[in-house]
């Protein structure tokens, strides 16, 4: 077991990298091993759940190459207190801070600090996010302060984390002298509110004004007007006065900070603030792509990719988790990834993302499908590449709406029905003879449908 485990062990840590595999998989214990199942034992609850969601799969992936009809590696909290905690011996006061010097001992981070995966190469850039990237790449490249504070915000889901720890790393790579501090704003209240249980609010304070970059994610926690949130601008103030980077994160504008007090709101929109914006299309396509190329194996196909990134649009963390469930179902029950696969798996999501289907948004499906302007939709343009996706939406208009020839004659610029109706009869035709009209048919029927 224990050489099983050894060799499983070198494989994981040259797969996901030794900083995050001293963090999340080393305190692991096997418990048991079956010829079809593992089961392993996490010494936390948080830690059991960090590691079903983040690295399942890669350990599935390991184990199954000593053990060929392994089926699943299940991870469970450990009720005996002798399996290894993930930091024993070394308890940092305050977690978050990146020890400069280059030493072993600074690859085994705190968990829950970095994780490898979230740099800047791995960040997706689209319209949406291109302002918050370039802000934030600045600010890691910089050799002074860029902007102070970097005050980043979004909706749930769309990147903050991500580029806040890309930041991070960046600056552990390049200038390791740096010291750069990450930590939620949960963590800062109750670093703060333990400090001052312990009569010890001077080392807090210490700890955080000697940071050189200090990087507070989900701001918004700060909500009522307390002693913490004085605590931390007051340390705000000061490390900006000093010109030490500071780089916040929130789920809305400094200035809708409801809980925050007025001058605390403003002195944060001093530097530069940066919105994400909802993902378009393009970019969710660009994200799944680059998640699928993450699990060659699961060999994910074009169609299922636009098919994700037409359905699911709420964000990026519901989108990748749902390429994870449907390479999860490929890893686990051998099944190849299809668009058929992708819709069995993911009924509820898709369900939640749903809504009634129009003609409006028929059109501009199609419209993007095949990259014309969403206006050749109702113009007299009678060219092939517009007149045939024209078609092709008036014919999934036919199909999935409860609307009338005439009525859908009305929404492509005031067509008579019956042009409306040779249309829907050409795409039926054409369906027959040529497979890849079909299969676009068919992708966005299912794009758009239930
Ligand atoms: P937030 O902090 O804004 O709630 P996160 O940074 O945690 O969002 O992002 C959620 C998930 O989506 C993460 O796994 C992150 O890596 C991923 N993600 C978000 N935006 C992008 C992007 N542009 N490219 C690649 N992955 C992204
Ligand atoms: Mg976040």
């Amino acid at each position: 077991m224990d050489a099983l485990w050894a060799r499983v062990s070198e494989r994981l840590c040259k797969q996901i990298g030794a900083a995050s595999f001293n963090s999340w998989l080393k305190p692991l214990r096997v418990a048991q091993l079956h010829e079809d199942r593992v089961i392993l034992l996490a010494s936390t609850g948080f830690l059991r759940d960090w590691i079903r969601g983040n690295y399942q799969s890669v350990l599935l992936r390991e184990f199954q190459k000593d053990m060929p009809h392994l089926r699943s590696v299940v991870i469970e909290q450990s009720l005996q207190a002798d399996v290894p905690k993930p930091r024993a011996g070394r308890a940092p006061e305050v977690p978050g801070v990146l020890k400069a010097d280059p030493a072993p001992k600074s690859v085994d981070m705190a968990p829950g600090m970095l994780d490898d995966n979230l740099t800047f190469d791995n960040f997706v850039v689209g319209k949406a996010n291109e302002l918050a990237y370039a802000a934030a790449r600045r600010v890691a490249e910089a050799d002074g302060v860029a902007f102070n504070p970097l005050y980043l915000y979004s909706g749930v889901g769309l990147g903050k984390t991500h580029l806040m720890q890309a930041i991070a790393q960046h600056i552990r790579q390049t200038r390791p002298e740096r010291k750069v501090m990450y930590l939620s704003a949960e963590k800062f209240m109750y670093q703060f509110i333990r400090a001052v249980r312990y009569k010890d609010t001077m080392a807090f304070k210490e700890q955080f004004r000697s940071v050189d970059v200090l990087m507070i994610d989900d701001l918004q926690f700060f909500s009522d007007k307390d002693s913490t949130q004085e605590e931390f601008f007051h340390t705000f103030n000061e490390l900006v006065d000093r010109k030490h980077q500071v780089v916040i994160s929130a789920d809305r504008s400094p200035s809708d900070l409801d809980g925050m007090e007025e001058r605390i709101r403003s002195r944060l929109g001093w530097g530069l603030v940066a919105d994400i914006h909802p993902t378009d299309f393009e970019l969710r396509v660009g994200i799944l792509e680059q998640k699928a190329a993450m699990s060659p194996a699961a060999n994910v196909p074009d169609d299922v990719i636009r098919f994700l990134a037409h359905r699911i649009t709420s964000n990026v963390r519901e989108l990748e988790g749902a390429l994870k469930r449907v390479i999860a179902h490929h890893e686990l029950m051998g099944r190849a990834v299809t668009l058929e696969l992708a819709q069995e798996v993911l009924t509820d999501l898709l369900r939640s993302n749903a809504r009634k289907v129009t003609i409006d948004e028929i059109q501009k499906k199609v419209a993007e499908h095949y990259s014309i302007k969403m206006t050749e939709m109702s113009s007299s343009r009678r060219a092939r590449a517009v007149a045939r996706p024209r078609q092709v939406a008036m014919y999934l208009s036919k199909k999935l709406t409860t609307r009338s020839f005439p009525e859908i004659g009305r929404k492509f610029g005031n067509r008579d029905h019956t042009t409306v109706l040779h249309g829907v009869r050409r795409i039926e035709e054409l369906m027959h003879d040529d497979a890849s009209l079909a299969e676009d048919v068919r992708l966005l029927e299912a794009a758009l449908s239930n």
